[in-house]
């Protein structure tokens, strides 16, 4: 009881800043497949649910994984999880539709649908009259593969144009009872993505050896793609104390990213860079300071937005602060760094990736160490007290010196704010294990193995506590070898994430260990040894799970930018008015 009880609880303590549709009377439940607080801090999920609740053929409700404790009691109760703002059986939905931005939520996507008494195959539900599961969002467009056997239709791209044409789409397809006639309909969508027309071969050596397709067209899904982001806003719709950024209102001022870091699948996946212009943004964060002092401006990178400087200022003159997501170096102006230091702004976040030239190089971070230590001595001559340093650890063609490096930097960083200010206050190090994502120029490249990187952490560890007022946060490389196999995984992963769920594998060292479990138990277990997917290379001419997504980006590009990292060459910004290089523009 007290479960429902804490949902009206947050239903009441909501700040809803649309006006909400009385509905139309095709009955939708969007899911966050995590828990309440994360989901309200999702702008993409916010974005997804206002666009299906304010279409006219649709009455939206929402549900979320319920809270660790709330599992609990509903394990002991034998209870089902249920749509937050009515408490409706998830089963009398006619479509269920998962907002996915994380890949390790695939594995809560699969628990979620067994929580609510649904059979989590697609297979199995086929003579059933269960409801339409859906799935879009950032993670599936980078790669479906790991659910694909338990989802029956994917919308692949961003969702503003896609949504409403598959809604309208839905409602005429709707009288006919045959599903898979309404399911083939649907699949004509561009950007939808049908999984049974597609069935991966696998080879001797058990890698996926080829996709043979049996639908209409070509064997391609292409992503969709909105060009004028200005057309659409994209900030808080509703609003919670509850949310991780409670405090704030956010704004989205980008997709993609200009800079090419070849590790990073926000700045390949989103291509080409879109900005939302500046007067929107201010318009924006005005309309937010009617709520929230702090305005979050969320994308890939802040500083290289157009006209952000003006933004911060009009927000500082008017008493509120910015808070960007992550700000490149050498493109933090005076201007800019004065703004953010007014009205108690006391920590910026600067993402320097690696702690060497020579790793910098490699990445593809066009940062020197000189523009880094001018931002972080700017930055404290300003007025920022604390800095939030990011760094990256088992990149590929790491040595051990490049390691050893991001001490040195945080250590310089440190000497020149003090000696700008003699007080300064906090320097945090946000440590993060690489991460190989599709689509990327690092996408054959596998994991560190996980010992070599809680050594390396331990190292820095080490040195950085020599150092003094510096505190370390590094994830944990269970947690990162995890995320790596949902990123790179194929198919059968989708049975590892099944025997997961059915071990009640919840936290990361709970499911590291039933991961390993699984690579002893070799073939006797009946699943691919998640190895194979996380620590193992793959080939450039291999088949990958993802290859029949068409993110308008020419394989032979990211080949040749993987190439470019081994001889530590850089790549320029983009120039989207000249450059037709990766394809995407
Ligand atoms: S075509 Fe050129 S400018 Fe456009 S996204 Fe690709 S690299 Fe950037």
């Amino acid at each position: 009881m007290y479960v429902r009880k804490r949902a009206l609880d947050r239903l009441a303590a909501e700040k809803v800043l649309y006006e909400r549709s009385p509905g139309g009377d095709i009955s939708v439940c969007v899911i966050y497949p995590n828990i309440y607080r994360l989901a309200m801090a999702n702008l993409g999920f916010q974005s997804v649910f206002h666009i299906f609740e304010t279409d006219t053929l649709v009455a939206a409700e929402r549900a979320f994984l319920p809270d660790a404790d709330e599992r609990a009691d509903m394990r002991k109760r034998n209870e089902r999880v249920v749509s937050f703002e009515e408490a409706r059986a998830l089963s009398e939905f006619e479509i269920l539709a998962f907002s996915i931005s994380f890949e390790t939520d695939y594995l809560n996507v699969i628990s979620m649908l067994r929580m609510a008494g649904i059979p989590t195959r697609r297979a199995d539900r086929a003579d059933g009259n269960w409801p339409l599961i859906i799935a879009g969002g950032s993670a599936v467009f980078l790669n479906p593969e790991p659910i694909a056997d338990f989802i029956d239709l994917f919308l692949i791209g961003e969702g503003e144009e896609m949504i409403p044409e598959f809604l309208a789409r839905y409602h005429q397809t709707r009288s006919t009872n045959d599903r898979a006639a309404r399911l083939r309909e649907l699949g004509t969508l561009e950007g939808a993505y049908l999984p049974d027309y597609f069935t991966p071969l696998y080879g001797d050596r058990g890698q996926l050896h080829s996709v043979e397709y049996c639908g209409p067209g070509q064997p391609t899904v292409s992503r969709r793609l909105i060009r004028d982001l200005n057309q659409f806003t994209t900030a808080s719709l509703i609003l919670t104390e509850e949310s991780v950024f409670g405090d704030m209102y956010l704004v989205e001022a980008s997709r993609g990213c200009q800079w090419g870091c070849r590790f990073c699948a926000a700045g390949f996946m989103y291509r080409p860079i879109r900005y939302r212009s500046p007067e929107h943004l201010i318009e924006e964060a005005q309309r937010g300071l009617t709520e929230r002092s702090v305005i979050g401006l969320v994308g890939a990178e802040m500083a290289s937005v157009p006209g952000v400087a003006e933004v911060a200022e009009s927000i500082a003159d008017a008493g509120g602060r910015l808070s960007p997501s992550s700000l490149k170096a050498d493109c933090i102006s005076p201007q800019l760094a004065a703004a953010l230091a007014r009205n108690g702004n006391h920590s910026v976040t600067v993402a320097p990736e690696a702690g060497s030239e020579r790793m910098r190089k490699v990445i593809n971070k066009n940062l020197s160490e000189d523009e880094i230590l001018e931002a972080a001595e700017m930055m404290v001559g300003t007025g920022v007290e604390n800095l939030k340093l990011y760094f990256m650890v088992g990149l590929p063609e790491e040595r051990e010196h490049d390691v050893r490096e991001i001490a040195h930097l945080t250590g310089k960083i440190l000497a020149r704010a003090r000696a700008q200010k003699k007080s300064v206050g906090h320097v945090t190090v946000s440590l993060n294990p690489f991460v190989p994502k599709p689509w990327t120029p690092f996408q054959w490249d596998p994991m560190e193995d996980p010992r070599a990187t809680k050594s390396k952490i331990a190292m820095l560890r080490g040195e950085l506590s020599k150092l003094g007022a510096v505190e370390l946060d590094a994830e944990s490389p269970r947690e990162a070898y995890f995320q790596t196999l949902v990123s790179r995984g194929d198919r059968r992963v989708g049975a590892i994430l099944e025997r997961l769920d059915a071990a009640g594998c919840e936290g990361a060292g709970e499911i590291w260990h039933e991961l390993k479990r699984i690579a002893r138990e070799g073939a006797a277990s009946g699943l691919p040894n998640p190895d194979s997917y996380v620590t193992r290379h793959y080939a450039d001419d291999e088949t990958l799970p993802w290859d029949f997504i068409d993110h308008h980006l020419h394989k032979w590009f990211l080949l040749s930018e993987r190439k470019k990292a081994h001889y530590e060459h850089q790549t320029p910004p983009c120039d989207v008015t000249r450059c037709v290089v990766c394809g995407a523009c």
